[in-house]
């Protein structure tokens, strides 16, 4: 089959034919309804190769996948041939210890690396993936699995890091995501599903403003020096109960820790390099500032059970698979309106 793949460090992803996969026992072969593209493969391309441990390139890219079950090995009871499912990416999760047995395999007390298919393992821009535990399986019934793909990265990730908050993000305050592109659309919905706050969006292109409104913004804010005393004035004075910041670069967070309130929370999952002053005289009392990296299997299930109500938005830009180098492309260049998600040849007739 053709993969693409990521062959060296710090060279540019190609296709090469690699064997189709073969499920040995509690492995599972998903054959690929969608994979998608994350800003992170671009951090992964460029990787310094001193950096990269055991699970080195060569691998093929891609961690956002969905699809159908192809091949179950032995002792897999629980999938069947023709399920359709999502997978969780926390590849590198023991599956043994508290934070697992929560179904916060993100969160792994023993992982020793991030790993995940795309990620040191043979990831979803193919025709099949070779997925290693049955575990990381979630099924989502008569969901569409292209959509589903984003669920399971760009979906998970804001999902997890609004739901512990939320019990601080009381009804009337404010709530704020900066940056609503892939990401930061999703955390729109998420608060205005789980939470009565004021939602606040900031970007700093006027159409993505204009798309957070569409996704149930209730206000926009233009990003730059002035947008944290606009935070505040649209919150009555007192500031954000919560901010979300998709980009994370040191203007978005002294934004973000200049519109906080009191007791407010801070939550930070863009990994744009950037850095805030945590002291006594810059962030307000009582409030918390998190980070927080991808999702585990119960958010994958939460959010997969939200968007098969139909209330969840999913902005997908289909690619077929031979078109990776331009849907890469286009990632780059800020063409893409949503989530860009790769379809490997016969998917399509195989979904409907
Ligand atoms: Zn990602
Ligand atoms: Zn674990």
């Amino acid at each position: 089959m053709l993969a693409y793949r990521l062959l060296k460090a710090q060279t540019q992803p190609e296709f090469q034919e690699v064997p189709e996969p073969h499920a040995g026992p509690g492995q599972v072969v998903v054959k690929v309804a969608g994979s998608g593209l994350c800003h992170t493969d671009f951090a992964l391309i460029a990787r310094d190769p001193a950096h990269w441990k055991e699970h080195a390139p060569p691998f093929t890219l891609g961690h956002e996948v969905a699809g159908w079950v192809e091949e179950v090995g032995g002792g897999v009871t629980r999938f069947q041939r023709g399920d359709a499912v999502a997978v969780n990416p926390s590849w590198g999760s023991c599956g043994r210890c508290y934070m697992c047995r929560s179904g916060e395999e993100n969160h792994c007390l023993y992982q020793k690396d991030l790993l995940a298919p795309g990620l040191g393992f043979d990831g979803g821009h193919a025709p099949y993936v070779l997925v290693p535990d049955a575990r990381f399986l979630v099924p989502i019934g008569d969901l569409d699995p292209v959509l589903a793909a984003p669920l399971t990265d760009a979906g998970i990730t804001t999902y997890s890091a609004i739901k512990p908050a939320i019990p601080g993000i009381f009804p009337g305050s404010t709530a704020v995501v900066i940056g609503v592109g892939g990401l930061g659309l999703y955390a729109v919905q998420f608060l205005r599903l789980l939470t009565a706050a004021r939602v606040v969006a900031v970007d700093s292109t006027e159409a993505r403003l204009k798309l957070a409104r569409e996704y149930g913004a209730d206000d926009v804010v233009p990003s730059g020096p002035d947008a944290a005393a606009q935070i505040r004035e649209l919150s009555g004075g007192v500031g954000a109960a919560f901010v979300l910041d998709c980009v994370g670069i040191n203007p978005t967070l002294a934004t973000a820790v200049a519109s906080l309130s009191w007791r407010g929370r801070l939550t930070m999952v863009g990994a744009g390099g950037g850095s805030t002053q945590f002291d006594f005289r810059d962030v307000p009392w009582g409030a918390q500032l998190a980070t927080s990296l991808n999702g585990g299997s119960i958010a994958l299930m939460d959010i997969v059970a939200m968007a098969a109500l139909g209330r969840l938005k999913i902005l997908v830009d289909r690619y077929p698979l031979n078109a990776a180098k331009q849907a890469y492309d286009d990632f780059e260049h800020g063409r893409l309106v949503g989530r860009a998600v790769l379809l490997p040849t016969g998917s399509e007739a195989r979904a409907a």
